[in-house]
């Protein structure tokens, strides 16, 4: 079969692989780190980093289609993979996700609703932004946030210096506090012929700043449900989108506010592997070798839950539940806050 070229070998990476073998795919994953967690199960590895122009070149005339785990991958890097093979989804997709601020001009300019945001490049323009915008607010690194990382809480408008401090001289931008009732995501997948399907909405719950739990059914009217999707199928298309998207949203009085986007497969989409047919790692394999799409069908009420640091000792209690799918990340070493794996609960 045809082989997919998988930059990143984390969890969702390892995932992939496992996904494209079960289609019949070679699948070749590039990753800087020596023991990647994708490393047992992809068919190949390349390790090397972003910046081994010739290691890139050889990863890119090696494989068919070159796909990607997570966003942050270097302008550089993909400058050389783009000139000998497609890079699916597409550069306009990491440019828009890469930088929190091209997000948000994006997702305006589709008429879309985000938190209130400004640039902030010192400690004037944070002022005049808290003037502006009010507390509370959360002031984020452009660039490299994940798991609430980089990002500093302003209670009020006399937290500004320590909070810019926290972002220890990185381009940050001031986004307004919204006040949701919960947080949903939707998990869309776009294929190469231009179709749309969407997974049905989660329900999102963090702790510490690291998803919890997501659960389907989310608690979301009719209303709210369609226009979740309806907002993932305007995303996609008007960045000629191809593969899975994760879209985190608020849900307000007011409506949908989108939070951020991903565009890689996402964690608050593994509770497909236990409730669909098709789940979002296969779907994004589908898209990226231009298969048709999945219809992403949802068979069953489920609960996931992220295993982050020493919730491993719960394994073994959790392996002899019934109705629980354990989806282990194989990492040899536990740290706290790492994503260690996660399970699915069928609850309905
Ligand atoms: P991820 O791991 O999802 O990529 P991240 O580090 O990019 O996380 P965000 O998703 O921006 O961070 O924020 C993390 C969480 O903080 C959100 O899911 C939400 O609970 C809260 N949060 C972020 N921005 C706001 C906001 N403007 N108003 C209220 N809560 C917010
Ligand atoms: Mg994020
Ligand atoms: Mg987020």
């Amino acid at each position: 079969g045809a082989t997919i070229g998988i930059l990143g070998g984390g969890q969702l990476g390892r995932m992939l692989s496992v996904a494209a073998a079960r289609l019949g795919f070679v699948s070749h994953i590039y990753e800087p780190g020596a023991t990647p967690p994708a490393g047992h199960v992809a068919d190949r590895v390349t390790t090397a980093s972003y910046d081994d122009a010739e290691a890139l070149k050889a990863f890119a005339e090696a494989v068919d289609v070159i796909t990607y785990e997570f966003e942050n991958i270097p302008t550089e890097a993909l400058d050389i993979l783009e000139v000998h093979r497609p890079i699916r989804p597409g550069r306009e997709a990491l440019r828009v996700s890469q930088d929190r601020l091209n997000e948000k001009a994006f997702l305006q300019g589709l008429g879309l609703n985000t938190a209130p945001f400004a640039d902030i490049t010192d400690l004037d323009s944070l002022k005049a932004a808290i003037d502006q915008i009010g507390t509370p607010a959360i002031l984020k690194t452009r660039r490299f946030g994940y798991d609430g990382k980089g990002q500093a809480r302003l209670r009020s408008p006399d937290d500004a210096e320590t909070a810019l401090a926290d972002m220890a001289g990185a381009p940050a931008i001031l986004e307004g506090f919204v006040d949701f009732s919960h947080e949903v995501s939707i998990i869309a997948a776009r294929g190469l012929d231009g179709q749309v399907a969407c997974f049905d909405p989660g329900e999102n719950v963090h702790r510490d700043g690291i998803l919890h739990t997501t659960s389907v059914p989310a608690r979301l009217p009719a209303a709210k449900r369609t226009d979740a999707i309806l907002l993932a199928a305007n995303i996609l298309n008007a960045l000629d989108y191809v593969g899975v998207m994760g879209v985190e949203l608020f849900v307000t009085p007011q409506g949908l506010i989108v939070n951020e986007i991903a565009p890689r497969v996402h964690n608050s989409g593994h509770w497909t592997q236990n409730g669909c047919a098709v789940d979002q790692f296969e779907q994004h394999i589908r898209a990226v070798a231009g298969w048709p799409l999945g219809d992403g069908q949802r068979h069953s009420d489920v609960v996931m839950e992220n295993l982050i640091g020493d919730d491993m000792d719960r394994v073994p209690e959790l392996a002899t539940e019934r109705d629980v799918a354990l989806h282990l990340y194989g990492k040899a070493e536990v740290k706290a806050g790492r994503k260690m794996g996660h399970f699915n609960r069928i609850t309905r």
